[in-house]
């Protein structure tokens, strides 16, 4: 490759290479920071239903205030998170804030619906995980039917690992959503042999729908394998009307998307809430 390349073009490439390890060290570094000093914050966004309107419940979805760069997406740090350990310490924070601010919603009056948390392989695979959900559920006013944990299909691939601990979830009466379902190597296994409660479609397959019939095709297929399974589907990314259009279609669905809301910081959300009863 040097040879190749020519050496200007090799000594620059481990440059870079410095530059993006330094880069990487210093987000750990930080991140470290960010526990003790609560950087991280959380958004919520509606999950709504596709023919009333009606919110559900909503998904927390956490971002870090760095001092220095600003708000840093959780796509960008949550790998860093996972690789060091951090991930334990940070997602049992994520969901200690996400039930403690469920429990001032309901406290002020306001009914929520339900509470969509995400969990990384690293924390579902913890020896103490189901210590720790069953501790913070116990310490805030949250019951376990108002919780959904969202995993994606890399969280359950082993799936003889991971029935015990689905299995304790469900017994427990938490419920389980395989998110961005379709994004990966989706196997038919994980829905045949595991008990998860709900399905929901990644945003590429809801952004496809303007495409065609071979799209459509593909969702309608997938929702139906759903429904037969007695799970409920959520339709994830929806911006455009013609997408929500489209899905009015199958009157049980739930969507999330830009085009009811974004993810909102906390204070928004008792505007989109009904009046305190
Ligand atoms: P996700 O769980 O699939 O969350 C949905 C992502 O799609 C969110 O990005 C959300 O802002 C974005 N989104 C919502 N509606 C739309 C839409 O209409 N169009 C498009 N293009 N995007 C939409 P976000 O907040 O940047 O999170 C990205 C991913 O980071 C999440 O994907 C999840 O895998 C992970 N993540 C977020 N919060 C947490 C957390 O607390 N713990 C863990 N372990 N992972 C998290
Ligand atoms: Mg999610
Ligand atoms: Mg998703
Ligand atoms: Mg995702």
């Amino acid at each position: 490759e040097a040879k190749k390349n020519g050496g200007g073009q090799t000594v620059f490439f481990i440059e870079d290479l410095k530059e993006a390890l330094t880069e990487k060290a210093r987000l750990e570094r930080d991140l470290r920071r960010a526990l003790e000093n609560d950087e991280l914050f959380l958004h919520f966004q509606p999950q709504v239903s596709v023919t009333g309107g009606g919110i559900t419940g909503f998904e927390a979805l956490v971002r870090w205030k760095h001092p220095d760069y600003g708000v840093i997406p959780p796509n960008t740090f949550i790998p860093i998170a996972e690789e060091t350990g951090l991930i334990i310490s940070m997602g049992e924070e994520i969901l200690r804030k996400a039930c403690q601010q469920f429990t001032d919603w309901k406290d002020e009056g306001y009914r929520p619906g339900c509470l969509s948390v995400n969990i990384s392989t690293v924390q579902f695979r913890h020896p103490q995980f189901m210590d720790m959900i069953k501790q913070t559920l116990a310490t805030h006013s949250v019951a376990p039917s108002e919780l959904i944990l969202e995993m994606t299909e890399s969280v359950v691939q082993e799936v003889e690992e991971a029935f015990p601990v689905l299995q304790q979830l469900h017994q427990l009466g938490v419920r389980v959503a395989l998110d961005d379902f379709g994004k990966g190597y989706s196997s038919l296994n994980y829905l045949k042999s595991l008990p998860l409660d709900i399905l929901k479609i990644d945003k590429s397959f809801i952004q496809a729908i303007h495409l065609g019939t071979r799209e459509k095709a593909i969702i309608e297929t997938v929702m139906n394998l759903g429904t037969k399974l007695e799970m409920q589907i959520i339709a994830e990314g929806v911006e455009r009307p013609e997408q929500l259009e489209y899905l009015i279609q199958s009157p049980s669905l739930t969507y999330q998307g830009f085009y009811f809301s974004a993810p909102l910081p906390p204070e928004k959300v008792p505007t989109i809430l009904t009046d305190p009863i």
